[in-house]
């Protein structure tokens, strides 16, 4: 589409969610930290567009890009009103070189004022809308206080396909109560939902969090790295081939992780992943059940 390399630029538009304000539970997702699982950046007083040109001078020294995305990532960045979308989207893609963006957001913060929005960027611009899922298990949902449904996931991409608008999905592996089978379930039902990317994140424990009490109680018990491994593998293999696996694993600061540890090595769970797809013969739609 592009023919280069086009970089993500993380930006924080200082927005908030609905889990975390009060309309819904007020506490939060269990594993999330007060940054929302972002940058921080707007409380620290930098416009987008200054977040945005932070991000390029990296970017270019080390990937030698010259074309970004802007990843709307810090909390749910849906959850306001359209006039203000607009703006903070028009602020991201008048920076120079900014060809496309991606906004991190709820399957329960959608509209189609929105989506319609979003769908007249995606004409000139490429749009990622990516939905925090995490488990396709109303039970897992529940219990990690994500306060939607499935169903409002299912309802959320079927509002938004045909728009010309990219749909990411996030799923978490390890989800406390969930064994290997509830996770090849979402695996299976995802790969049938119509949707063109997925990201697939580990589940940590950060310091502070509701998680954090839970596991310093002894109630959770996180995943071996070599089960996350295998996980991923066999999670990969049951994708369509045509699906674009856009991370195959979390990589949280180190100074607010609890545990495991090897969370912290990422690009060593990397290598592991990719050495074990080799050695497994595995490949992106070997279980692909249509
Ligand atoms: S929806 Fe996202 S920002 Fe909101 S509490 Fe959950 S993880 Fe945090």
């Amino acid at each position: 589409m592009f023919k280069e390399r086009v970089q993500k630029i993380s930006v924080d538009a200082g927005l908030t969610c609905p889990n975390r304000d009060g309309k819904l539970s007020g506490t939060g997702c269990i594993y999330c930290n007060s940054k929302g699982s972002g940058t921080n950046a707007s409380a620290r007083g930098l416009s987008i567009k200054e977040q945005i040109e932070a991000g390029k001078i990296g970017a270019r020294i080390k990937y030698k890009a010259k074309k970004f995305l802007a990843y709307f990532q810090s909390y749910t960045n849906t959850y306001t009103s359209c006039a203000h979308m607009k703006e903070i989207f028009d602020e991201a893609l008048s920076c120079d070189g900014v060809v496309g963006m991606a906004i991190g957001t709820r399957p329960d913060c959608i509209d189609p004022e929105k989506l319609d929005l979003l769908e007249a960027y995606a004409r000139d611009f490429l749009v990622w809308l990516e939905y925090g899922l995490q488990s396709i298990h109303d039970e897992t949902l529940k219990r990690i206080n994500r306060g939607h449904t499935f169903q409002d996931f299912l309802d959320a991409v079927d509002m938004t396909k045909g728009r010309g608008i990219h749909i990411c999905t996030h799923v978490i592996l390890g989800l406390p109560g969930e064994d290997r089978a509830m996770m090849m379930e979402t695996a299976d039902r995802l790969a049938r939902a119509g949707i063109n990317g997925i990201k697939l994140h580990l589940l940590y424990v950060i310091r502070g969090t509701p998680l954090d009490e839970i596991y310093l109680n002894g109630e959770y018990t996180c995943l071996e790295q070599e089960e996350y491994v295998n996980l991923v593998c066999d999670f990969i293999e049951r994708l369509p081939k045509d699906m674009i696996i856009q991370r195959i694993t979390g990589d949280p600061h180190s100074d607010e992780l609890r545990a495991p540890d090897w969370a912290a090595r990422y690009r060593q769970t990397f290598n592991m992943i990719q050495h074990a797809m080799e050695e497994r013969d595995s490949f992106q739609g070997k279980k692909f059940k249509p």
